[in-house]
């Protein structure tokens, strides 16, 4: 292939910043120390951190700093799953006489197959449904969270959607019946504003690969004074609250990514924004019968999910591969089966079109000559395809 890779995928994963692999370097063959080390050369680690520690505080808005001016409400984790199912897990312990789980049809699975399992454990668990453009049915919401409710847990933006939830008006649902609240941030973090003390959020979650961090580690916050109860038994770290030595490398990869998404978070949404809309507005002027999915009023600037009526989403990608253009027909973790994909069903958006749904992910390394790159080489891939396919016939069957 000689084109150059166009990575429009990036909520799939997102490339390491290189001023996240320098400030990690270090960390390999030098400073090489354990953390929990008495000595000063894995204690001068420690030091570093707690300062990503402070750095992922900032991104989050979480502001409390303990008498040793440590980020004590952030716990480092393997990924944004493991902070997803901490928190739910910790939520139960916490509110010990409820039994309920309250979620959206649309987490990740993240939450969802932990949600399955909680089921099998004798937990109830109550999906609120969304609309047809991916916005949580809040009257529902309302209905469900009780006294019950041990905890309320929804994603703040939808990877496949970039559906963004009210998250502000779930925290207060959610204490009003003094339960906890959780909100999956993985896609969320580094590409809008988060403020989780203005918000009063219990649990937020946080991958560090989808912004510009290395894979393998994330974030949870736990607001100070919320019991925690951990996941993973073991030594001391964390202050107790996962053990594990740290992989410390990555955290402080995630400090620094975190550094820099809080600087860019003026200016880099609106560029993105800027070149989503510009993406969409030329496809949808040389395309016909094409639909952007999700909320439009409310969505992550960086998302842009396409249906094409009549044609597979897959073919699609394939035609795409063949000029090194990087998408995705929905959420990575269900690519390889030919059913629309959950978020898409619970929109009930029609198989016709759900079937040719392509999510694009841009990230602040795209340009625009990619974008126009890949308005050009669309039309006719899906000229070609609907030519030979059985489910078009011109016009939305
Ligand atoms: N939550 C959301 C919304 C995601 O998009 C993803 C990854 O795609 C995850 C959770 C899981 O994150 P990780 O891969 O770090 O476990």
């Amino acid at each position: 292939m000689d084109n150059p890779v166009i990575y429009f995928d990036n909520n799939a994963t997102t490339r390491v910043a290189p001023e996240v692999v320098e400030a990690m370097m270090p960390f390999f063959c030098e400073r090489y120390g354990n953390p929990s080390s008495i000595h000063s050369f894995g204690g001068s680690v420690a030091d570093d951190v707690e300062k990503a520690r402070c750095s992922v505080a900032q991104l989050l808005g979480a502001k409390f700093r303990d008498r040793d001016g440590i980020a004590a409400e952030i716990i480092f984790t393997s990924c944004g799953t493991e902070g997803d199912n901490a928190a739910i897990n910790a939520a139960f312990k916490a509110r010990p006489g409820r039994n309920k789980l309250v979620t959206s049809v649309v987490e990740h699975p993240a939450v969802l197959s932990y949600a399955k399992e909680l089921e099998r454990q004798g937990r109830e668990v109550v999906y609120i449904p969304v609309d047809g453009r991916g916005r949580l049915n809040m009257q529902a919401l309302k209905e469900a969270v009780d006294e019950n409710t041990a905890i309320v847990s929804t994603m703040w933006a939808n990877n496949e959607t970039g559906t963004i939830f009210p998250i502000g008006e779930i925290v207060k649902i959610a204490h009003g019946s003094g339960a906890l609240f959780h909100t999956d941030a993985v896609q969320a973090a580094g590409k809008v504003p988060i403020d989780v003390d203005a918000l009063e959020i219990d649990f937020l979650s946080i991958s560090g690969h989808k912004l510009h961090a290395p894979k393998g580690v994330g974030a949870l916050f736990v607001r100070r004074g919320v019991r925690f109860s951990q996941l993973l038994f073991g030594g001391h770290q964390e202050r107790g609250r996962r053990g594990g030595t740290e992989n410390v490398a990555s955290v402080i990869g995630l400090g620094k990514a975190c550094e820099l998404a809080f600087e860019k978070m003026d200016e880099e949404p609106r560029r993105l924004a800027a070149l989503r809309d510009s993406l969409e507005a030329k496809i949808q002027a040389a395309i016909p019968q094409v639909h952007v999915n999700g909320d439009l009023d409310s969505r992550l600037p960086n998302t842009s999910s396409i249906s094409f009526d009549g044609i597979e989403g897959e073919s699609i990608l394939m035609l795409l591969n063949m000029y090194n253009i990087c998408a995705s027909s929905g959420s990575a973790c269900t690519t390889g089966s030919l059913e629309p994909s959950h978020v898409m069903r619970a929109m009930g958006i029609p198989y016709t079109s759900a079937h040719g749904t392509i999510r694009f992910s841009l990230s602040g390394y795209n340009t625009q000559e990619e974008v126009d790159k890949v308005a050009e080489v669309l039309p006719p891939i899906i000229a070609r395809l609907r030519e030979i396919s059985p489910y078009w016939n011109g016009e939305n069957k």
